[in-house]
């Protein structure tokens, strides 16, 4: 069942990718290379990728997660969810090479989902192999599918099969929706907690600010729609009324083993997303034209939104030149906002992968002359920030590093953008109020640099642009 050697995560990517077809799992990682293509760059740097369905399982309620892997990497993955408020605890199988290499740690794994699968306690029960257990082949898909009315999901997410955090959330999203799929197929299941929407709904792919499916739903009212659950969703049944839309909108286009599902299950999909003035009015026609709504309906849904949001953008300019780099999948919509505000967007760099559901927001931006660049790794956003000197960088953590030591404002992604809302109304208002409240730092950083000399802190950047590139 194993290779007599263990393979190490010291081990190359290819050599770990090869451990783990020798060891059976050839249609896995040749899934993935598909649904997940790498390129320009091979892998963006960025954090565990099991972190994205770990937090996808941790998030749901009636869900326990086991981590399959090395201790360091458990470690690494833990305490980065329980920096993240993870109010959950994360089961752990240990294994040693002997266990590893002997099939007893299939064996240990087996012990811990049936002690775990209590139908008192748990709809479902998630194991995930991370690198070294996914290279040497230990075989999840040997579990018991279910156990006592307790479903048991288990899944590859190594580093060298699946690029980013973010397309990690697509891999338990996914697994789960095939899972959900399939039991309805069957016969009956469990109705959403709120009773079933009287009327048809769309499906939200990507997490989300909780008030954007709110005012997603007010968009989609004068078309008599509804908006349906958030994948991932926070509960198991939720996976049900989400195959039950007859559309699910993509609006962060990574999700690609999820829309795979809802295309299996016969539902029409929509890329982008309800951005912006000009984004917001391409979404509510690509909506009603998914349902076929008579035109009097999508302009009463335009009619009530549109004049609002370009209210709001008009209320709220950004000036400004910005670059703009995050993994989160939502940048490309970001720098759709922020350029309808009247920013000066030169760069938006993004993690995840080109796909066709944000090909309308790629174009819209190239013919406003912005740069996209998609899988860009850390060098991308450097030579960026380099190139453009912007009067605001919003990125991840190096490049907010990189850009206070050029003495440039900067905003980080993940926990300053991401956390707000950014469709319709709320949107427009929302990310112009932190863009502007960060661009008016410009001042005291000039203020900084004259104080602390300027010469060493612009070297250190260009430093830092110049050892990248040479890794
Ligand atoms: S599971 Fe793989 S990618 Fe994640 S920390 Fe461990 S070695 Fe790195």
């Amino acid at each position: 069942m194993y290779d007599d050697t263990a393979p190490s995560c010291h081990g190359g990517k290819a050599e770990l990718r090869q451990a783990a077809k020798a060891a059976g799992l050839t249609e896995t990682i040749e899934r993935y290379a598909a649904d997940y293509p790498m390129g320009p760059h091979d892998q963006p740097q960025s954090m565990c990728p099991a972190f994205g369905s770990l937090r996808v399982g941790l998030r749901m309620r009636r869900t326990a997660t086991i981590l399959s892997g090395s201790a360091c990497c458990v470690y690494g993955l833990t305490f980065t969810s329980h920096f993240y408020g993870a109010r959950r605890t994360v089961g752990y199988v240990p294994f040693n090479s002997e266990s590893l290499v002997t099939g007893k740690l299939f064996e240990d794994i087996r012990e811990a989902v049936f002690k775990l699968a209590d139908p008192a306690l748990y709809d479902a029960v998630v194991i995930i192999n991370l690198c070294v257990p996914t290279a040497s082949g230990v075989p999840l898909r040997l579990l018991p599918k279910e156990i006592d009315g307790v479903r048991i999901i288990g899944i590859d997410v190594p580093g060298f099969g699946v690029p980013t955090h973010a397309e990690a959330k697509d891999v338990l999203a996914g697994a789960m929706l095939a899972y959900a799929r399939r039991e309805a197929e069957q016969g009956p299941v469990q109705a959403p907690r709120a009773g079933r929407s009287e009327r048809p709904a769309v499906a939200l792919l990507g997490e989300m600010f909780p008030a954007d499916p709110v005012g997603i739903a007010m968009m989609l009212e004068p078309m008599g729609l509804a908006a349906g659950p958030v994948v991932p969703t926070r509960e198991w049944r939720e996976l049900y009324s989400a195959l039950a839309c007859p559309v699910a909108a993509a609006i962060h286009p990574f999700y690609t083993a999820s829309i795979r599902e809802f295309e299996a299950a016969g539902r029409a999909i929509v890329g982008s997303a309800p951005v912006g003035h000009d984004g917001t009015a391409d979404w509510l026609d690509a909506i009603g034209a998914a349902f076929a709504v008579p035109r009097a309906g999508i302009d009463a849904a335009k009619a009530k939104v549109l004049p609002a949001i370009r209210g709001a953008l008009e209320r709220a300019p950004v000036k400004g030149r910005i670059t703009l780099s995050g993994y989160e999948g939502s940048e490309l919509l970001v720098a759709r906002l922020l350029v309808e505000s009247g920013a000066d967007v030169r760069y938006v760099g993004t993690a995840c992968p080109r796909t066709r559901w944000s090909e309308a927001d790629r174009d819209w931006l190239q013919a406003r002359g912005v740069m996209v660049q998609y899988r860009a790794s850390l060098e991308h956003d450097l030579a960026a920030l380099k190139e453009f000197r912007p009067d605001l960088a919003i990125g991840t953590t190096p490049i907010v590093q990189r850009a206070k030591e050029m003495a440039i404002p900067a905003l980080y992604f993940t926990n300053l953008i991401s956390a707000r809302p950014l469709m319709g109304i709320a949107g427009a208002g929302a990310l112009a109020q932190v863009v502007n409240a960060a661009l008016s730092n410009t001042a005291r950083f000039d203020e900084m640099r004259d104080f602390f000399d300027p010469g060493p802190a612009q070297s250190l950047a260009d430093q830092a642009i110049g050892e990248r590139a040479a890794c």
